[in-house]
């Protein structure tokens, strides 16, 4: 793996920068502490312009040398409302239910790492606008930094990003041009009939019938309504209905997810949402509302972006290590992004690791793997070279 030596150098303070921020996690638009600790370091290490305070507490720096394009390099900043479970992790949160168990702890440490080596090293002509984004996890950081002008006040070419990819080997990576992370909708769907002793059925107007019909209805979404070959779930997660043996209830409750990754399918999915309950209403004589709630767009990697982000992986890991990015149905804001600018999101693997055999993303014993930070800032280093060449 040629990682950049000097970036290997300074790696115990990419370790101190992570491990300081996994101990204070910090939830979606409350990362004042990280973007304060972020911006300081940027000045520390000469980037040339610092703004705090974009979208929420967003952080801008741009390390600039002479005239030529720009392009931007992504890390998201936010936490998650978990409980960390690790006892014997020396850092770790001090937040009672709040955890960096997605990484993003080392996502922002990777990032700091190859701002550092920039500002040091300048290997490239033009402009790098690096983007610390807060509130990934629901709640839209990325859409909120674009609304707060982030393409108009720091235009670019194009942006890259990285998760990292528990299950894939530490010292590989994977990307793909394409969809690579699904949409992610939501819906609640609530159906009112008419209450009364169970006994009595024909007095009644039942909506727990219908919203089980409406269940197995909506299967037929997927199944008979979307091209084979395009991806779509419908999930029915929550059912809720009725108290008690001898009583049909008023109304009953129902909510899901919609994941796809074309944003013609999601569309198509609601409609077909509406017609189906619509109809289920009319034949169970019951009324149906739908919300239906359109969530993160679907991630969908440009060729050229994907390419370059290729050849700089294969540099950094070799060609061996470089797979191709299975597609994914988790959901990534990053998707705004790419709905602006070309780009290009992939995976760098965390490895295999974990105390309890369950160190998957969003899981309370997941931990960060501090070895990939000197492979990740090293890869977003030859990414700036090879888009903005000397
Ligand atoms: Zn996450
Ligand atoms: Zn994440």
């Amino acid at each position: 793996m040629a990682v950049i030596n000097r970036i290997a150098a300074f790696s115990p303070e990419m370790e101190a920068w992570r491990h300081d921020i996994h101990q204070h996690p910090e939830l979606a638009y409350e990362e004042h502490r990280t973007a304060a600790r972020v911006a300081a370091l940027l000045r520390e290490f000469g980037v040339d312009e610092v703004t705090e305070g974009v979208g929420g507490t967003g952080v801008v720096g741009v390390i600039r040398n002479g005239d030529g394009p720009s392009i931007a390099l992504r890390a998201d900043m936010d936490a998650l409302p978990i409980e960390e479970m690790a006892e014997d992790r020396t850092y770790k949160s001090v937040h009672a239910g709040k955890m960096h168990a997605c990484g993003h702890d080392g996502h922002t440490a990777m990032l700091l790492g190859a701002a550092r080596y920039l500002c040091e090293a300048r290997p490239f002509r033009g402009q790098v606008v690096l983007v610390f984004q807060p509130a990934e996890e629901g709640r839209a950081g990325a859409k909120a930094m674009i609304d707060d002008g982030l393409f108009t006040r720091w235009p670019v070419e194009a942006i890259y990003g990285m998760h990292n990819m528990p299950g894939i080997d530490a010292g590989a990576f994977a990307v793909a041009p394409g969809p690579v992370m699904a949409a992610a909708d939501r819906f609640t769907i609530t159906v009112t009939g008419h209450g009364g002793h169970a006994a009595a059925p024909h007095l009644v107007r039942d909506p727990i019938v219908a919203g089980t019909a409406l269940v197995t209805a909506l299967q037929t979404i997927a199944s008979r309504n979307t091209k084979p070959t395009d991806t779509l779930v419908v999930s029915v997660t929550q059912f809720h209905a009725g108290d008690t043996g001898n009583v049909i209830p008023d109304s009953a409750w129902l909510a899901g997810t919609v994941r796809h990754f074309d944003s013609t399918v999601g569309q198509a999915t609601e409609q077909r949402m509406r017609a189906i309950a619509a109809g289920i209403a009319a034949t169970y004589n019951v009324d149906v509302d739908v919300q239906y709630i359109t969530g993160y767009p679907p991630t969908v990697n440009w060729d050229g972006p994907a390419a370059l982000v290729r050849e700089a992986a294969v540099d950094v890991f070799g060609p061996e290590q470089v797979q191709v990015q299975a597609p994914a149905m988790f959901a990534e804001d990053f998707s705004y992004y790419l709905q602006q600018v070309p780009g290009c999101y992939a995976y760098i693997g965390n490895g295999h690791g974990g105390p309890h055999g369950c160190s998957g993303l969003h899981n309370p014993f997941y931990d960060f793997n501090d070895a990939i930070l000197p492979g990740g800032a090293s890869l977003f280093v030859r990414v700036v070279e090879r888009a903005l060449p000397k």
